[in-house]
């Protein structure tokens, strides 16, 4: 019998992770992309010697990309030469303020202490309630199995949940200033 067939429009992250676990499975797999290559949003433009991402800069949730390549067998290691870069990037205000964000938190506290005291607490709270919105948003939403994300949230309008969602964040990081 013939493999089954599968076409995947589109070669960004999602596609590309699909179309992969696919053929794993046996699939004949076709990929279609409109743009000039693949990666999508994950993309970076270069002008006048600048680089400009135009979509992700941070590697985030590592685990799901771990899991793609455990999926096909592979191992992420040998394939991506990851290296951490502290810090991430630099804040610069237009007083003349700057920040580096950076995962040393004594470094974070000597900044944020100077800024404004007793700002390192709600800065340590701030994580704190992120890693437990992350810890349920992973296996609840993210990883959450079948095509409708809005069956994640019954009842509810997904643009008014995505929008929610965002004003959420802002009021979340809001309280801790
Ligand atoms: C400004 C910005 C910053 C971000 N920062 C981060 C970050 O720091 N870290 C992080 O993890 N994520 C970040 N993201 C999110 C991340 O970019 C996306 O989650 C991810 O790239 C989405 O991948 P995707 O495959 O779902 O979609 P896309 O990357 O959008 O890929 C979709 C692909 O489908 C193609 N396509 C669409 N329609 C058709 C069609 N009809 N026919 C053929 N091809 C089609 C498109 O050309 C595109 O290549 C950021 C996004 C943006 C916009």
């Amino acid at each position: 019998m013939e493999n089954p067939t599968a076409l995947v429009i589109g070669a960004g992250m999602g596609g590309i992770a699909t179309a992969a676990r696919l053929a794993r499975h046996g699939y004949r797999v076709t990929v279609v992309e409109k743009g000039e290559r693949a990666g999508g949003r994950c993309d970076r433009l270069i002008k006048d010697g600048h680089h400009f991402d135009t979509g992700p800069t941070l590697f985030l949730m590592p685990e799901l990309y771990a899991q793609t390549f455990t999926d096909l067998d592979e191992r992420l290691e040998d394939h991506l030469d990851l290296r951490r870069i502290d810090p991430t990037y630099q804040v610069y205000f237009d007083d003349g303020l700057t920040l580096a964000l950076t995962s040393d938190l004594s470094a974070m506290q000597t900044q944020l202490e100077a800024i404004e005291t007793g700002s390192f607490g709600g800065f340590l709270r701030y994580l704190d309630e992120g890693h437990r919105h992350y810890k349920l948003a992973l296996p609840n939403l993210v990883q959450r199995k079948g095509a409708d994300p809005a069956g994640a949230f019954p009842g509810y309008d997904y643009d008014v949940v995505n929008e929610e969602i965002l004003l959420t964040r802002l009021e979340v990081a809001a309280k801790y200033l």
